[in-house]
């Protein structure tokens, strides 16, 4: 039995819930779910898992969208998800520019250590899921379970190598979903 009772599962969002664009995601009608994604949140949800979100929005910080935006397309994912049966139960966001040299941005675990403090959750019964590198070094810095989906930026991620030990692969959402969860009945 795990030593934690709390099941979570933390997400990146561009390219893991959302296809990503190299011109970032800079309005609701750019945030375009990625085909099975919104389904597997929604069986993670009703498998007991809460579900939380962690993306580096630096946009916010080189003026690309403000606040008022992000937060409408968080109202449209949560929206959708929502329409499917699932829910996301937490968003946190960076949205420094590397040049703020903060402590939430992504390689940097400050978010994902607020969600372990928020969620009393024990790191190591916890995956995360991200695209790119500096999502699976923020997770393995903390003992988080790091899992690397092949959508987004995933491809050239597993390509470029150098992934934290234990790095478990899928090819999307929907495939971490369903690995995870038959893991789980074992
Ligand atoms: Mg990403
Ligand atoms: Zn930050």
């Amino acid at each position: 039995m795990p030593t934690s009772v709390k099941k979570i599962v933390v997400l990146d969002r561009d390219g893991v819930i959302n296809a990503d664009s190299d011109a970032y995601i800079k309005s609701p009608d750019e945030w375009i779910p990625l085909p099975g994604a919104l389904e597997a949140i929604a069986r993670l949800t009703q498998a007991g898992y809460r579900i939380a979100v962690a993306t580096n929005q630096s946009g916010i910080g080189r003026g690309l969208f403000d606040m008022n935006t992000l937060n409408a397309m968080h109202l449209k994912m949560h929206k959708m998800v929502a329409a499917v049966g699932g829910r996301i139960d937490a968003v946190f966001f960076c949205p420094h520019t590397a040049e703020d040299q903060c402590e939430c941005r992504k390689p940097k675990p400050g978010m994902l250590k607020m969600i372990a403090e928020r969620f009393e959750i024990d790191p190591e019964d916890t995956p995360c899921v991200g695209d790119s590198l500096r999502d699976l070094q923020a997770a393995a810095a903390l003992g988080f379970v790091p899992h690397l989906v092949l959508t987004g930026k995933g491809k050239k991620t597993l390509a470029a190598g150098g992934l934290p030990e234990g790095t478990i692969v899928h090819d999307d959402l929907r495939a971490f979903a369903l690995d995870f969860l038959s893991e789980e009945l074992e």
